[in-house]
């Protein structure tokens, strides 16, 4: 406000000198002069109607420029907020990692990108015992620690997404056949180092089985999913805590 009262003061005097010059030229062109009245009227008038018809134009414009500071600010923090919101969507609530449909976008763009790697699909085994005897949340809990063990097991770089309720999804970015039996053993041994503690020092084993396979050039992802679950179904069925890789391609090729 002070600032504007600054302003329209100058301009005042600005408007009351030009108003005196104006005054003083048209009546010289008539061959008058400007008497004591006519110089006070001349310098009173435009103070009387300058100062407050501008001091109230800058005050309003000091607003609109703190009204247009304080929207670019709230646009900024509501881009931010956005941008943390989208973040959060694309994981999963519990154990931070991405959820399956982000999983499937980022391996669908790699897809896409022809660029090379391997799936594992990581399936927790008899995770239903756990909650039928010590309850959902040490299931809960349970599910977390094999969370923990899964980013202990991979390299960095590597995508870990949980695709369903106990059921884990790893795209080994670059990796070859040899090196994503290897990350996937690991992952298993550190699930099975899991020492898991329930009511009290009771300590309850934790496994699970791998399904891999190679992301072969022009494999669709559900083609490499199919591969992959068939081989998680082959651990299962073989007895559990046990990695199972290969490729359908080869297989086929083999056949
Ligand atoms: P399998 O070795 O054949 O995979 O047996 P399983 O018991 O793990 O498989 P099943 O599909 O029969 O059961 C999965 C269980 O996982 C049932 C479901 O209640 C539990 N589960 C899934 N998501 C969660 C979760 O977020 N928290 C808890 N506590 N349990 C979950
Ligand atoms: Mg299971
Ligand atoms: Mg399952």
């Amino acid at each position: 406000m002070a600032r504007a009262i600054f302003k329209a003061f100058w301009v005042a005097v600005a408007s009351a000198a030009s108003s005196v010059l104006l005054v003083m030229m048209i009546l010289s062109f008539f061959g008058d002069s400007i008497g004591g009245l006519g110089l006070l009227m001349c310098i009173a008038c435009p103070l009387v109607i300058a100062w407050p018809a501008s001091a109230y134009m800058f005050w309003q414009n000091d607003r609109l420029q703190a009204a247009h500071r304080d929207l670019s600010r709230a646009h900024a923090q509501l881009a931010a907020a956005h941008r943390r919101l989208a973040e959060k969507a694309r994981h999963d609530d519990m154990t931070g990692m991405l959820n399956r449909e982000s999983f499937f976008g980022v391996l669908e763009r790699s897809r896409r990108k022809t660029d090379s790697g391997a799936l594992l699909i990581i399936d927790a085994d008899h995770f239903k015992s756990i909650n039928d005897r010590f309850g959902h949340l040490a299931g809960d809990e349970a599910l977390l620690q094999i969370a923990g063990a899964l980013r202990g097991g991979v390299r960095a770089g590597d995508v870990l997404g949980r695709i369903g309720g106990e059921e884990f999804g790893a795209f080994l970015v670059g990796a070859n056949e040899h090196e994503a039996a290897r990350v996937a053993e690991r992952i298993r041994q550190q699930v099975e180092m899991i020492r898991f503690r329930v009511e009290g020092d009771r300590i309850v084993p934790l496994t699970v089985s791998i399904g891999g396979t190679i992301c072969e050039p022009g494999a669709t992802v559900s083609e490499l999913m199919r591969s992959a679950d068939r081989r998680l179904y082959e651990a299962k069925n073989r007895g559990r805590n046990l990695v199972i890789f290969g490729s359908d391609k080869r297989d086929t090729e083999a056949a």
